[in-house]
């Protein structure tokens, strides 16, 4: 989708350090990282945010949530684990408009969020 930031970075045209990529979906650093481990998983087909997932993308979310554990585990989270976040809409503290799963971990995260 034109405008969209993580549009640009799927298409190129905008640079991140990709720890993951395959047709559907691609996984990078966050360039602001909250954590030792911060990285996002994103579908490469332009979805808003999760209220905008259709049934039809229950397996691509499956994947990507697999896929998030995965790249957790080679980052070294397994054993203490971390937080896998989505954030939606304002009140979420969404502020790229295109669907991503955060991965956090390498330090322990306090609760509830702000
Ligand atoms: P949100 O607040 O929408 O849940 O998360 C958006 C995330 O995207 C933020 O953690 C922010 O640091 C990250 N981000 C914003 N712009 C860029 C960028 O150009 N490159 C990368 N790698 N991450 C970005
Ligand atoms: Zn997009």
């Amino acid at each position: 989708m034109s405008g969209c930031l993580f549009c640009k970075i799927i298409d190129g045209g905008i640079p991140a350090q990709k720890l993951y990529e395959d047709d559907e979906m691609l996984a990078f650093s966050d360039i602001n990282p909250m954590a030792p481990v911060h990285f996002l998983v994103i579908p490469k087909k332009h979805v808003e945010n999760i209220f905008e997932l259709q049934a039809e993308d229950a397996a691509l979310a499956g994947r990507m949530i697999l896929k998030a554990r995965e790249i957790a585990k080679e980052r070294g989270c397994e054993e203490k684990g971390g937080r896998f976040i989505i954030n939606a809409k304002t009140d979420g503290g969404q502020t790229v408009n295109h669907l991503h799963i955060h991965f956090l971990g390498g330090r322990a995260l306090g609760w509830p969020p702000g």
